[in-house]
């Protein structure tokens, strides 16, 4: 495999892209392994696979489960398993019921600083309503000029301490990972170095995530920089986890990096896919 993207959304969450769409650009931008990664969501993955086979491009199914560790929000990939799995697929629907709730909470929220009207706002950004996320509160708030781009908005009012934010009981690490083994998948650790962790929280968090059977971390993201990588690469070696890599793309111009348009995968690890 020359060029493997192991992240990336579509509009079956919080990505601007049909599932077929994110394909076909997979497809134009070289790559030729693919796994769709929704939040929470599988939707995605049967018109994925198909607009995959007719270009010939091996595709992967994926996943990014929402999950809540030490009270932060962490997310845990899951590739190449069953999506027909019954308890994968009631675990997710278990997380999924809840965002509706935690959108009128955050609705709330802003509505108590003085922006009304965010709760059918985000939904109009949401083609998949279950998967209402932060994203789309982010995205009407740029559309009525509260803020100038997404990243100022998630400062200003999504994260932990802001106004729009509210804790949320997504699931828990070793339901994550029993989910995807169960359906036959493999786990591995998003963008591990996006997390407000310590250095030893990170390693508290490496020692369960392995204690409770995760085989991989995301060694090369779009949104890790390069030390970041080589951080992440010597993590990988010393707890003996296969690497993965994605570029976490959601749509064009909102995204650090496009689909295929990833860093070099670092030499001396075991690439995920091998295992697939
Ligand atoms: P949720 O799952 O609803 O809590 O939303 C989380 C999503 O918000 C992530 O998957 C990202 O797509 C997006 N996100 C989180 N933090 C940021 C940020 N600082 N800037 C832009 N997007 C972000
Ligand atoms: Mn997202
Ligand atoms: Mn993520
Ligand atoms: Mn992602």
């Amino acid at each position: 495999m020359h060029n493997v993207d192991l992240h990336c959304h579509s509009t079956a969450s919080d990505g601007l892209l049909p599932a077929a769409e994110v394909v076909r650009r997979a497809a134009e931008n070289g790559v030729d392994m693919l796994a769709l990664t929704d939040h929470d969501e599988l939707s995605g993955l049967t018109a994925a696979r198909s607009v995959a086979d007719e270009l010939g491009m091996r595709f992967v199914n994926g996943v990014e489960v929402s999950i809540e560790w030490l009270g932060l929000q962490v997310h845990i990939l899951g590739f190449a398993f069953d999506a027909d799995d019954e308890a994968l697929n009631a675990g997710l629907a278990a997380i999924r019921s809840g965002r509706v709730d935690r959108a009128r909470r955050m609705a709330a929220a802003l509505e108590k600083i003085g922006i009304p009207g965010c709760f059918d706002g985000a939904m109009g950004h949401a083609e998949n309503p279950n998967l209402i996320s932060r994203s789309h509160f982010a995205r009407y708030l740029v559309e009525i000029g509260v803020c100038k781009d997404m990243r100022s908005v998630f400062e200003s009012y999504l994260v932990p301490g802001r106004p729009g934010y509210v804790d949320h009981r997504w699931a828990t690490l070793e339901e994550a990972v029993r989910w995807i083994r169960g359906a036959g998948g493999v786990a591995s650790v998003a963008h591990p170095g996006r997390y407000k962790f310590s250095r030893s929280e990170l390693r508290r968090f490496f020692d369960e995530f392995k204690g409770v059977g995760g085989q991989a971390i995301e060694v090369v993201s779009g949104s890790h920089s390069a030390d970041n990588v080589v951080v992440f690469s010597r993590f990988a070696r010393e707890y003996g986890f296969m690497a993965s890599c994605g570029s976490d793309f959601h749509g064009p111009g909102e995204s650090y990096v496009d689909l295929g348009k990833l860093a070099p995968f670092p030499q001396g690890l075991a690439p995920v896919w091998e295992s697939f």
